[in-house]
């Protein structure tokens, strides 16, 4: 046996990837019907027709064959906290009780590293059952919650980006950190986990209302120094909480100018929701290469609103999708593009699904800038992909089986797949779920 034959690894599927973003480019989307996907060290080495690429393997090259499934790249849930796994689905009237009765008791137990690793374990088998390979997560303020999750994240060998949550008032004191120890935690884990294989590191403070302005300052100074670093937080997600920060910052503009006065807006921030941005909010997140992750499920469950995707498109501000777990109802992108269709149809806007899986993959890695990395099937790209089935479920089988073109398939599949629908998940190449039959 050569070693060609051990390295390559070849998947027979049809393929879909994008190259540019749908809404503005009608050539954007890449598919072959009858695919072939060739992998080696990790990543893509060949993707297009399995009749012109068959004949490049190596003699007796082992072909992995999901004829009449789909393989697209592993989704990309750009906003999730994975502490809040175990509270998912907890009822309360909007988000400020919620916070209060549910996330911060939750939030508690994560200065213990057992019960922090435990619950990432979980959160991240979780996200390989649904297809994504990548997330952008928010740990707690405990330090020890960040180890544990990037020790599991590293030991699957998943690319994930993760950070440290900064808060230093308007919140219990058992989950308060100050200004100087949270800025000396965050560099720390900075120096240890950014770029260590496949780790990324995200500054994190929660939202304004729950850090100090000087706390609020040293985030912009650790995002100075380290640009490229991510950053994360939330903003303008209900009006409860948007009049409290108009309180708090009376001389801001805008909730958004916050974050832009102290530094905090710059390419790989991610602002979680976007909901009640103006136009003038909107031309600032494109002017700076900010992006908007888009939680539908979440904003439902809360009664937060309704994020305007014409508005965002009309300053061609960056746009990716996250569940927002535990607010978020699921941890399946595909159930979030299922709600953030609907988010728009009340909108008076429409979302092709071709648009939804590119927001899921490329968009969400074009948001991140890892376009070149992560997000898609095109050859050098890290081979982080999934295994989707249009017959996983009978009525999705009966759906499917009468498509008359790609959008009816995929919209089919987002509509009424979950993890049911995720016959396997790759992460660099490699195996990391397999549905086992029901
Ligand atoms: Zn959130």
């Amino acid at each position: 046996m050569s070693t060609a034959i051990q390295t390559v690894q070849a998947f027979r599927a049809s393929l879909l990837y994008f190259r540019a973003d749908p809404a503005f480019d009608e050539h954007a989307h890449v598919w072959h019907e009858d695919g072939l996907l060739l992998v080696e060290d990790g990543k893509v080495k060949a993707a297009g027709d399995y009749a012109a690429l068959a004949p490049t393997l190596p003699p007796g090259a082992t072909v992995h064959d999901y004829r009449g499934k789909v393989i697209t790249a592993g989704f990309i849930d750009t906003h999730l906290h994975y502490p809040q796994t175990d509270m998912i689905a907890s009822p309360a009237p909007g988000l400020l009780p919620w916070l209060d009765t549910y996330t911060f008791p939750t939030e508690r137990r994560f200065d213990d590293p057992a019960h922090a690793s435990e619950v990432a374990g979980f959160f991240l088998d979780e996200l390989a059952r649904c297809g994504t390979t990548t997330a952008i997560v928010y740990c707690t303020v405990h330090r020890a919650s960040v180890d544990a999750f990037f020790e599991a994240s590293e030991a699957r060998g998943l690319r994930m980006v993760a950070g440290k949550v900064l808060m230093d008032r308007h919140c219990p004191d058992f989950l308060r950190d100050t200004p100087e120890c949270g800025a000396g935690d965050t560099e720390a884990l900075i120096n240890k986990w950014h770029k260590r294989g496949r780790q990324l590191y995200a500054i994190t403070p929660r939202f304004a209302p729950t850090s100090s302005e000087a706390q609020l300052g040293l985030a912009g100074e650790l995002a100075r120094a380290y640009p490229d670093t991510f950053i994360q937080t939330h903003v303008s997600e209900n009006h409860d909480e948007c009049q409290w920060v108009r309180e708090l910052f009376p001389a801001s503009r805008s909730y958004l100018h916050v974050y832009d006065h102290y530094g905090l807006m710059r390419p790989r921030a991610m602002f979680g929701h976007c909901i009640h941005l103006d136009d003038q909010d909107f031309a600032r997140m494109a002017a700076t290469g900010s992006a908007a992750a888009v939680c539908p499920t979440s904003n439902l469950f809360l009664g937060s609103g309704l994020f305007d995707f014409d508005r965002a498109d009309a300053a061609r501000a960056l746009l990716s999708l996250g569940t927002d777990v535990g607010a978020g109802t699921s941890f399946s992108m595909l159930q979030t593009m299922n709600e953030a269709y609907k988010v728009a149809r009340l909108k008076g806007s429409y979302l092709p699904a071709l648009r939804m899986f590119y927001l899921a993959t490329l968009g969400a890695a074009r948001s991140m800038q890892l376009e070149d990395t992560i997000g898609s099937l095109a050859p050098g790209h890290e081979a982080d992909f999934i295994v989707l089935d249009p017959k996983a479920t009978p009525l999705l089988a009966r759906r499917t089986s009468h498509c008359n073109n790609l959008e009816e398939l995929l919209f089919a599949l987002a509509l009424l797949g979950d993890d049911r629908a995720v016959a396997a998940t790759y992460a660099a190449g490699r195996l990391v779920h397999t549905r086992q039959p029901a």
